[in-house]
């Protein structure tokens, strides 16, 4: 059999590439490493999104089932727990290949997000030693944290966004290199109208305990201090691995996917969406990996149908 499009990735721009792909009839099978739903099931599905355009509010875990029974409902084949490894060349079509098989097909959408990148280190002493001992790079079950010293590192959404999600049941600080924040200002104004104890112009120097984590060593401002702590949860971004995206056989740019307007890749065939892809003006943001998946697919469509319009 050759489907006309696989995705690599059952996020919400792989997701949605499915649906828009789906109405043009494309035969689609989507495929995910994990579960689908990306980041929104893995990393945080409780975690409140008011940005996605008509919700005012939902949560991360129910727009993610939103999408994924759009897309099977829409008729896209969906494999999770299978992990796509590289895209051959195969007498005209492609092949991806996966570790469980391998599948023909005419078109290729990697909306692979953040899936393959690491979470970037501190890089302090203890940061290692205690990884999944009290130092985290996602949020822990918040049941753990109950009644707890936790500390939040980094200036960006995800981490506002996580101090928020357990100020109610722990006692919270927030550690930010700098004496403002990159966050979207409705985020940081939900953190200064919380009780976050927010350390600005600070970095962590030190990561300290036994068997567990039990402090923290701080530079607030040039001046040195520890801190009694239970947890340490670290989100300063995303480091690229462009090693494990060789097997797309496609030109990257600062470890992401170069594309260009159309979301058309180096390699024929081959196009791609959402957090994995870069371009001028890029924003990582749910609704612009939609959009993007929309023109994704809309560009495989031509390239697999040359509808006359198109030409
Ligand atoms: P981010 O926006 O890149 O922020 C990373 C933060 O970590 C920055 O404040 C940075 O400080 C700090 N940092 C980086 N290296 C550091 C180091 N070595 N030591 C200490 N601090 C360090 O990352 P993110 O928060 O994970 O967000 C990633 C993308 O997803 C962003 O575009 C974000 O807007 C988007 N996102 C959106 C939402 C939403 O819309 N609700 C939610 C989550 C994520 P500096 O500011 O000093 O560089």
């Amino acid at each position: 059999m050759i489907y006309d499009l696989v995705i690599i990735g059952a996020g919400p721009a792989g997701l949605t590439a499915g649906v828009y792909a789906s109405t043009r009839k494309l035969n689609t099978l989507i495929i995910d490493a994990m579960g689908a739903g990306g980041q929104l099931a893995s990393l945080y599905p409780e975690k409140g999104i008011d940005n996605y355009p008509g919700y005012v509010m939902t949560d991360a875990g129910q727009l993610a089932n939103h999408l994924v029974n759009h897309a099977r409902s829409m008729g896209c084949e969906l494999h999770e727990g299978e992990r796509a490894i590289e895209i051959q060349d195969k007498s005209g079509h492609l092949m991806v290949v996966t570790d469980k098989a391998s599948y023909e097909t005419k078109a290729v959408i990697i909306a692979t997000g953040m899936g393959l990148f690491k979470p970037k280190r501190i890089g302090c002493p203890g940061e290692k030693e205690f990884e999944g001992r009290g130092v985290y790079y996602k949020l822990p079950d918040r049941e753990t944290l109950k009644d707890k010293k936790v500390m939040f590192v980094g200036g960006g959404n995800s981490a506002l966004e996580m101090a928020l999600l357990v100020c109610d049941q722990a006692e919270t600080c927030l550690v930010h290199r700098r004496n403002t924040y990159r966050a979207d200002e409705a985020i940081v104004e939900k953190v200064s109208d919380s009780n976050i104890e927010q350390i600005l112009s600070s970095q962590v120097v030190e990561i300290k305990g036994t068997d567990h984590v039990t402090s923290v060593v701080l530079d607030i401002n040039g001046k040195v201090e520890e801190r009694p702590i239970d947890a340490i949860v670290i989100n300063i971004g995303t480091a690229s691995e462009a090693l494990d995206m060789e097997g797309w056989g496609v030109e990257l740019e600062e470890g992401l996917i170069k594309v260009d307007t159309d979301m058309c890749t180096s390699r024929r065939g081959v196009f791609a969406c959402g957090d994995v892809v870069a371009y001028k003006g890029k924003y990582k943001q749910i609704v612009v990996a939609c959009g993007e998946a929309a023109i994704a697919s809309n560009s495989a469509y031509k390239y697999i149908k040359e509808p006359y319009w198109a030409k």
